[in-house]
């Protein structure tokens, strides 16, 4: 056996997983793959040749982009087909921060994706400045304090339409009205909103959008920045003139391919998945909530993605719970899935100031396309038991902080 066999051998298969870790990433639908492995193997022209065995290519990217627009209710012209969601996020960034020497104030909000975060840390070590805008107790952003928070120096407002971890909806609309008004850009991460809820950009105040294909039943690798066609815009990435030079680099053909085909099956699908995802989602939440006490859901009054619930177990440690839930082979997430392996309570929570105990036994479970009933009914099994018996191992915690309200 050569190493990739014996690496094969010893992995576990996907239906013997119960997978609820869809905000971490999805599994490819059947007819992506189906559309995208022609340009892997047949259709391997470079889609910026002048023959024709080029040029069939470059129709397909075409296509993509039609597709992905029809999505977001935005014109082909304005997408941006990039490596991933991460660097849709650091191109609108790094866009802005370029069109005016003068402007170097960022203001961004305690909940971003790391993509975001860990970006803006970078400006500010760089020279520039960032003020981070909070949230209350359940996620919700104070509108008033971002529009205080702008200043003649702000280059870009940057927040999250949907939290990866918690699913609060920033309302954002209303925060690219602000931005407008103050005449300053605004850019959202939505990787986590396309395909979820409906979207429609045109007439839209929104300057920019970040996707990732891999959060919507697409491949890993490949994303897509929306960028309104009457928005000032300058190329992280110097090369060739791909991407209307907005985007240099021979593009991901098949990955692309796949994207186009991730967004229109999103689109077909989104209304009767809405309601599946949200009956599965809610009959799980519920179920917890009916079968172990103690149990918080966070977030839970702010208006929320429908496939994503943040449980707080009083009492219990949500890495010792992830260990014990990896044995049934079921998957979610404690904390950023990007933080993995850290013991760091979760920052989204931090944020939202909720007491110690509620931050140490949150987890996150997001269901999507390929979950069925039968899921919701074995982590309803599983998940009862394993809380009781890390409750039971350590019963000290429980009474000496007993129900946190
Ligand atoms: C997954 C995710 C990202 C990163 O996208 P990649 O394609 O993995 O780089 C950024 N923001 C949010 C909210 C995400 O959920």
């Amino acid at each position: 056996m050569d190493q990739i066999d014996k690496l094969a051998a010893s992995m576990i298969a996907r239906d013997q997983i119960i997978y609820l870790d869809n905000n971490a990433t999805t599994q490819l639908d059947p007819a992506v793959i189906e559309e995208m492995l022609p340009y892997l193997t047949e259709y391997y022209g470079n889609p910026s040749s002048g023959y024709t065995f080029g040029a069939q290519v470059r129709r397909a990217i075409d296509l993509a982009r039609e597709r992905v627009a029809a999505l977001l209710g935005c014109e082909p012209g304005e997408i941006v087909f990039t490596s991933c969601g991460t660097e849709a996020n650091n191109a609108a960034l790094n866009s802005a921060l370029q069109l005016d020497p003068a402007r170097q104030h960022v203001v961004t909000t305690a909940v971003e994706h790391s993509a975001t975060r860990r970006h803006c840390e970078t400006v500010a070590k760089r020279g520039g400045s960032v003020t981070v805008v909070g949230v209350d107790s359940d996620g919700n952003l104070d509108l008033e304090e971002l529009e205080r928070a702008i200043t003649p120096q702000t280059a870009i407002v940057t927040a999250m339409w949907a939290n990866n971890e918690t699913g609060v909806l920033f309302p954002v609309e209303k925060i690219a009205e602000v931005a407008r008004r103050k005449r300053v850009l605004f850019h959202t991460d939505a990787i986590q909103t396309v395909g979820k809820i409906p979207i429609r950009l045109k007439d839209s105040t929104i300057n920019s959008l970040a996707l990732s294909a891999h959060k919507l039943h697409g491949p890993k690798g490949v994303g897509a920045l929306y960028v309104n066609k009457r928005s000032a815009f300058k190329p992280s990435l110097i090369g060739g003139s791909q991407e209307n030079n907005r985007r240099a680099g021979t593009e991901n053909v098949a990955s692309i391919v796949a994207l186009g085909k991730a967004a229109e099956c999103a689109g077909a699908a989104l209304a009767e998945e809405n309601n599946r995802v949200r009956a599965m989602r809610d009959r799980f939440e519920n179920g917890l909530r009916e079968r172990i006490p103690n149990t918080f859901v966070n977030g839970d009054l702010a208006a929320r993605l429908p496939n994503t619930t943040n449980l707080s177990f009083a009492g219990i440690e949500s890495d010792a719970a992830l260990v014990m839930f990896d044995r049934h082979q079921l998957c979610c997430s404690a904390g950023s899935a990007c933080r993995t392996g850290s013991l760091e309570a979760s920052y989204v929570l931090r944020a939202m100031n909720l007491p110690a105990e509620r931050t140490r036994g949150s987890m996150r479970f997001s269901f999507g396309r390929f979950n069925t009933d039968a899921d919701v009914d074995k982590a309803l099994e599983i998940i009862p038991a394993v809380i009781a018996k890390l409750r039971a191992m350590a019963p000290a915690t429980v009474t000496r902080e007993p129900a946190v309200v």
